[in-house]
């Protein structure tokens, strides 16, 4: 009762029931398509600057990230990380052995709950305050400076595309039949499935495989790859992969998918490393990548070019079409709901003041919010590889930072690349518990521009996390006491005894 109130009150927000389009002015200097992240900030900043916006969702304002990604995910983790705590309490600290009722309705409620409390900065009606035009419906571009809605046209003088992506569906025999969950569907799950295939080893299929083990499913990831998150520092995966398999997950790597067969169960029919294996499931969730949301958008009408992963941006973020930019995962720049606010930022500026703001001058962290995080700033970790010679590597385990001890999660690493000679920053990679606020601080500092050494000369609380960055600083600072400056000091020692 109390869980669909939560619901109706998100649904008031990001769709209102019987919301009426307002009428179409002339013309707009801005029209959004697309109502998550990047599309939101676009028109408030925009309308807010005094331009005429209009922004055209055509199913819930707030995207992605509110309504069925970060927001949703991260309330449940939250609430996993509870429960295994409490399970754990006797075996890690001596506190009381846990073996009460497990309520995962309970845990869906507090996210619902969150999840439309903080729908109301998303809303319709919040929009249409700040001035902009909001428009529920099909956007589809009819020509290079016109957008057809809810049967009228909209002319612009500049237009941002931000349509996002949906999880992509992989071809497999027999998956479409069988059935199976993604993003979209599984924050409405009712009960835990009592086992949980999940198909993708990146970031969201990590995050949700921790969390349903934690709930109690018995998770089986499966993965192409050698390793999950392919896309981070190897060794920073490898902890989170024993992370995971300590929580019970099972982890088939090398994994392919050759067919799926029944319902209920489900049998996964997969290769892996050239032998057959069967994974018997009660659910499948597939996790293995997006695609963009291009279809029926009229790009061609537009003279928009595009492809199968992404609308195609300069650095500037505009189109082949000079009046229109695109914004956020759209790009496939950077899948991220922070990437998207920046993007937006820069578009505004791009798009109504001929501004000419770089997207790769932008700094763009990530971190996948297992438990331990694993989050990572700068360079891709393949190409500081490739580099070779020009970067020199400081580590520092967690087990050096008196806090992570203290706290019991000690496993884990900071890695700081810095081009060799100085202590400019090219990559970090940290696994560890917060990582995501900590490389926060690397991340100020790529930006503007500072070195290691800059963030060494700060004074931070004893003990805390983020030391593990003061420790990299030391460590480098070292690093530059060659034997022949040593030598200098001693000798400075010798004649002012
Ligand atoms: C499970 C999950 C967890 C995630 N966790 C995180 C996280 O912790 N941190 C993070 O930074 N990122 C996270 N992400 C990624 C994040 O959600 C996206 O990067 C972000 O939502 C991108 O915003 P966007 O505005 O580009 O697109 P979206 O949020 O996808 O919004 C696009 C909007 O366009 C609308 N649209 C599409 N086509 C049309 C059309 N023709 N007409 C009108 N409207 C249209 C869609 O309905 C949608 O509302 C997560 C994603 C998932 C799936």
């Amino acid at each position: 009762m109390q869980d669909n109130a939560a619901e109706q009150a998100r649904i008031a927000n990001v769709h209102p029931p019987g919301w009426e389009n307002p009428r179409a002015k002339d013309r707009y200097h801005m029209v959004v398509v697309g109502g998550g992240t990047g599309g939101l900030v676009t028109a408030a900043i925009a309308a807010g600057l005094g331009a005429t916006t209009a922004l055209i969702e055509r199913h819930w304002m707030g995207g992605d990230c509110l309504n069925v990604g970060c927001v949703p995910s991260k309330a449940l983790l939250r609430a996993a990380r509870a429960w295994h705590a409490a399970a754990t309490a006797h075996e890690r600290f001596g506190g009381p052995a846990v073996a009460g009722q497990r309520d995962f309705a309970a845990a869906m409620r507090r996210m619902r709950q969150i999840r439309a409390d903080i729908s109301g900065l998303d809303s319709a009606s919040r929009f249409r305050d700040l001035g902009v035009d909001v428009f529920f419906g099909e956007a589809r571009f009819t020509g290079v400076d016109t957008i057809a809605v809810d049967g009228q046209d909209l002319c612009f003088r500049s237009a941002v595309i931000a349509t996002g992506t949906r999880p992509a569906i992989p071809p497999i025999p027999g998956l479409a039949e069988s059935g199976f969950l993604t993003n979209e569907t599984i924050f409405s799950l009712a009960e835990v499935p009592r086992r949980l295939a999940v198909i993708g080893g990146g970031p969201i299929g990590c995050e949700l495989a921790q969390a349903f083990a934690r709930f109690g499913s018995a998770v089986t990831v499966m993965e192409q790859g050698d390793t999950l998150l392919g896309k981070d520092d190897p060794e920073a995966a490898g902890v989170v992969s024993a992370a995971l398999a300590r929580d019970g997950v099972r982890l088939l790597t090398n994994t392919t998918m050759e067919r799926v067969d029944g319902t209920n169960p489900v049998v996964l029919h997969v290769t892996r490393n050239g032998r057959s294996e069967q994974v018997e499931a009660d659910a499948i969730l597939v996790a293995s990548g997006r695609v963009p949301n291009v279809e029926d958008l009229g790009l061609d009408a537009a003279g928009v070019g595009f492809d199968e992963r992404r609308v195609i941006t300069d650095d500037r973020l505009r189109t082949s079409n000079r009046r229109v930019f695109a914004v956020g995962d759209i790009t496939a720049r950077a899948p991220f709901t922070h990437a998207a606010d920046a993007h937006a930022r820069m578009v505004v500026q791009n798009a109504l003041f001929f501004g000419r703001k770089k997207v790769t001058d932008l700094v763009i962290p990530w971190c996948t919010y297992t438990q331990p995080e694993l989050a990572h700033v700068g360079m891709k970790w393949e190409a500081v590889n490739a580099g070779g010679d020009e970067f020199e590597a400081v580590t520092i385990p967690l087990h050096d930072v008196d806090r992570a001890r203290l706290d019991g999660d000690d496993e884990g690493f900071l890695r700081v690349h810095l081009r060799k000679g100085s202590d400019r920053i090219a990559a970090a990679t940290l696994v560890a518990d917060h990582a995501g606020d900590i490389i926060a601080q690397l991340s100020m500092a790529m930006q503007q521009g500072l070195g290691l050494s800059a963030i060494g000369a700060a004074i931070f609380p004893y003990p805390t996390h983020a030391e593990v960055l003061r420790k990299a600083a030391d460590a480098w600072r070292k690093r530059k006491l060659t034997p022949r400056v040593l030598g200098l000091f001693r000798f400075f020692f010798r004649i002012v005894r």
